[in-house]
Parts: structure tokens; C-alpha cells; sequence
């Protein structure tokens, strides 16, 4: 069974509904407007007053509409409504039209990740809740409600999240694969590590690799050993699986990377708590790393992210002759609009410039913010018009355009300077660049100096705007 998530190559689904548009009662449901384009969430649950308060947590927690069913026939109208479309639902058991677990058939039947509310802790509910594939069960109450909406996050993360299940069982990868569906994973299949490696390199997203280890052509350890030489422990997780009763397997995996081991037979929930263990280290890792990379206030990489991409393509367009473009953008008289504005005035200046260079520059090669107003960009393949082209739009676009500000229109300029001449060293091509702006600073501003000149002007060395 395959609910809303992807097996191998397919497109990813993901829960929708970030743009909210309310809660609807079911008494309001022929006066609201349906958005027929942004799924819902399905809240089926005996207690309208409940119903309200989960609704309105999930409206304000994750950004979704929510729709609600106190019966099990309201539920079956609602979903007969093919104008309706829903993303996921959250059940309680107990319904006067529907006993036991029924509900929650119902809504696996309708192919919707799962949550159910249970009234109280027991486990014999847990039990019998669990051996369906949903997506979590929390118990009522002001926790519960909180854990509702952080699972019903979770599921759009986790139909991003690439998971690889290698194991030449089928019964082993079916059991696995089911448990990884039921959270909405995107799961990927190899039958031994020869083929986890081909999947690997076609999904270099993968975020988490669970591996038996007695395979044919490659075993676990082999394949775990492999993928370390290219992937570090906080860019790939990997649980190794092997039989109860192997501890020199688990040590093994281990000690050649592996993040876990998971010992068969394994129960659901051990499973479910090793995988989201793997997972969110890897988050994690990947946040910060993102953080480290990205300036705040733009969005935009930082001068770490710059010199961490453009040395590679300085040599590699050195190397093959390549035309290569590098500029320095500086805003004009930024100081005066912090000292007239503010600094949060400007902020939105900032943010305003970096917006439009990223529209015009961003994919041609590595932009970032060098700090305060100044901007880098390093562009690869630019001749000589193309590179001017490029930088004057940007200019004139700057020029053009304003910020409004409390009522204040703030407008500003960009002062760009430009070498098409890589020099020995990307450093040296940067000065140079940054004494091609001073000139274009000292040149009136508002203004590209390019060098070569776009065009053979009778001064021959740079050329300034008309
Ligand atoms: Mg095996």
C-alpha cells in the first residue's frame, strides 16, 4: 500500500495547504468558499468543541485549512465531494456511527496519512491502533494537540525525504518499504549494494540508507565502507540490519560507518525511533551548515559560501579559457539612507537590491553579500556585450526601481565595477574588480566600469556610462 508517497522515480506529492483560508464547520460548509486547489485537513472527531480547538492549532501551527466531520457519514460526504481535496487526516475513536477502529480504516481506505486520538493510554488500543500503517497516534489533550500539528509538518518534509532500503529479501523490503510509506517517505528499492551505489549516485539527496548485509554482489558492510569514502556522517545517515544474535555484525557496521543497527525482527516503533534518530541528525547538520552559508538578512550566500564555490569555477574557466566575468556591486551612498531612514529602512533596502541581483544573476554563476552594501558575483561563459548587458540591466533596474518604506519612498543606485581579464588568482581578479567600482564610484556613481570595455571606445580602457 502506497499512500502519498513516492516509490522510486515518481513525482513527490506533499501535503499543501500552506496558504490558509480558515476553518470550516460542518454548519458553515455551504456558505464557505471552497479553494478547490489547496488540499484540507480532515479532522474527524465526536466532539465538535475539540474538533474547534485542534482545528484552530493546526490553522495556526501549520498554515492549513481544516475541515470537520463529528460522524462517520459527515466524513463520507465531505470526501464524496470531489470539489474537496485533503492531505491528510486526524481521527479520534469515538464516533457514534463508527466502533472501534473503523474510523481509521475509513480514512487509510481513502488513501490519507493517518493521525488518531486516542482518549486515553492503553495498550491494548496502542496495539490495535498501530497495526494499521498510520502515520502516529498521540493522546488527547493540550500535548496531544501540539503533537498533532508537529507530525502533520512532518509529513511534507518526509515526502521530501529520500530514503534507500537495500535488502535482496522481498518480504524484508516490502515490510520495510511499508513501514517507511506509512510516514510518507520517499522511498527508493536496491536488492544489494552494487545497486544501492547506481541509486545512490542518481539520488545524491538521499538522506538515509537502511542495508541488510548478506546480499549478492555487495554485502552491507561493503556498501556502508563505499559510501563513507564519499559521504560523511553528517551528510548521509546509514542503520545496518543483520539478525538478532549477530553482535560482530552490528560492531562491524558500525566501525565502517554506519550511524545504527537495527536487529531483525524489529518492532515498528524501534524502527520508527531509529530511522527519525538518523534523520534529524542529519537535519540538523544540514541547518547548520545552511546557516553558516546564507546571509540572514538577503537570503543570498554569505563571503563563506562565495570562496567556497568560486575558486573551483576561477580555475576551471582558467584552465579551459572560458570567458569569465567577475564584478563588484556596490549601493550608493548607503550610509545616508541608515542615517536619514534607519537601519531597518535600510535593512529593506538591502533586501530590496539583493532581490533584483538575484533575479538577474543568480544561476549564471556564484553571487553572495561581501557584507555591508557590496555584492560579489563571479559568472562564468559572459562575452564581453553579455557581461555588459547583464550589469547594466541590473543597474538600470536598481535605478528604476524604489522601496517603500512607513510611507517613505527610498530610492537608490548601484555602482558596479567588471573584469573580464582573470589574473592569476581569483583574489587579484577581486581587487581588480573592486578598483574598477572605486572608478565607477568616482566617476559620477550610478554608473558599470567594465574592463575590457563592451565596445573599442577611442579611450580604449574603460568605459563609462553616457
Ligand atoms: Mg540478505
Amino acid at each position: 500500500m502506497h499512500r502519498n508517497t513516492t516509490v522510486e522515480n515518481g513525482t513527490v506529492p506533499q501535503l499543501q495547504g500552506r496558504v490558509c483560508s480558515g476553518v470550516t464547520r460542518a454548519s458553515e460548509r455551504s456558505a464557505a468558499p471552497i479553494n478547490r486547489d489547496i488540499p484540507s485537513i480532515l479532522v474527524i472527531n465526536g466532539s465538535m468543541a475539540a474538533s474547534r480547538l485542534l482545528g484552530g492549532a493546526i490553522l495556526a501551527k501549520c498554515g492549513c485549512r481544516v475541515e470537520t466531520a463529528s460522524t462517520l457519514a459527515q466524513a463520507e460526504a465531505l470526501l464524496a465531494d470531489k470539489r474537496r481535496k485533503f492531505s491528510a487526516a486526524v481521527v479520534g475513536l469515538q464516533l457514534q456511527d463508527a466502533k472501534g477502529t473503523r474510523i481509521v480504516e475509513f480514512a487509510l481506505e481513502h488513501g490519507l496519512p493517518t493521525i488518531v486520538l486516542t482518549g486515553s493510554w492503553q495498550e491494548e488500543t496502542r496495539r490495535s491502533i498501530f497495526s494499521y500503517p498510520i502515520f502516529d497516534y498521540f493522546v488527547k489533550g493540550k500535548l496531544g494537540i501540539e503533537d498533532v500539528c508537529r507530525a502533520l509538518n512532518r509529513i511534507p518534509l518526509n515526502n521530501c525525504t529520500k530514503v534507500l532500503v537495500v535488502d535482496d529479501s522481498i518480504a524484508a523490503r516490502d515490510l520495510q518499504g511499508a513501514f517507511l510509506t506509512a510516514q510518507c517517505f520517499h522511498v527508493l528499492f536496491a536488492t544489494n549494494g552494487a545497486e544501492a551505489l547506481q541509486l545512490l549516485a542518481k539520488h545524491p539527496d538521499t538522506t538515509l540508507v537502511i542495508t541488510d548485509n548478506e546480499m549478492p554482489l555487495m554485502d552491507g558492510i561493503t556498501l556502508t565502507t563505499r559510501i563513507r569514502e564519499t559521504h560523511g556522517r553528517d551528510e548521509l545517515a546509514i542503520i545496518g540490519v543483520a539478525a538478532k544474535g549477530s553482535p560482530a555484525t552490528a560492531v562491524r557496521f558500525l566501525k565502517h560507518g554506519a550511524s545504527d543497527f537495527l536487529a531483525k525482527p524489529f518492532e515498528k516503533e524501534e524502527f520508527y525511533c531509529r530511522v527519525y534518530n538518523c534523520i534529524g541528525i542529519i537535519e540538523h547538520a544540514r541547518a547548520i551548515t545552511k546557516a553558516a552559508y546564507t546571509d540572514p538578512l538577503t537570503g543570498m550566500g554569505n563571503r563563506l559560501a562565495f570562496f567556497t564555490q568560486a575558486p573551483a569555477l576561477f580555475s576551471t574557466a582558467k584552465t579551459s579559457g572560458e570567458a569569465l566575468a567577475v564584478a563588484m556591486l556596490d549601493i550608493d551612498f548607503f550610509k545616508k539612507v541608515n542615517d536619514t531612514y534607519g537601519h531597518a529602512a535600510g535593512d529593506e533596502v538591502l533586501r530590496h537590491v539583493a532581490a533584483l541581483a538575484k533575479d538577474q544573476l543568480e544561476g549564471k554563476g556564484v553571487l553572495a553579500r561581501f557584507g555591508g552594501e557590496e555584492f560579489c558575483v563571479i559568472c562564468r561563459g559572459m562575452d564581453r556585450t553579455a557581461a555588459w548587458s547583464l550589469f547594466d540591466t541590473l543597474r538600470a533596474a536598481v535605478e528604476a526601481s524604489s522601496v517603500e518604506y512607513e510611507g517613505v519612498t527610498i530610492r537608490v543606485t548601484l555602482s558596479i565595477g567588471a573584469t573580464l581579464t582573470p589574473l592569476n588568482s581569483l583574489d587579484e581578479t577581486i581587487n581588480h574588480a573592486d578598483q574598477l567600482l572605486y572608478e565607477a564610484k568616482n566617476g559620477g556613481r550610478n554608473r558599470v566600469v567594465m574592463t575590457p570595455p563592451p565596445v573599442e571606445t577611442s579611450k580604449g580602457v574603460t568605459f563609462l556610462m553616457p
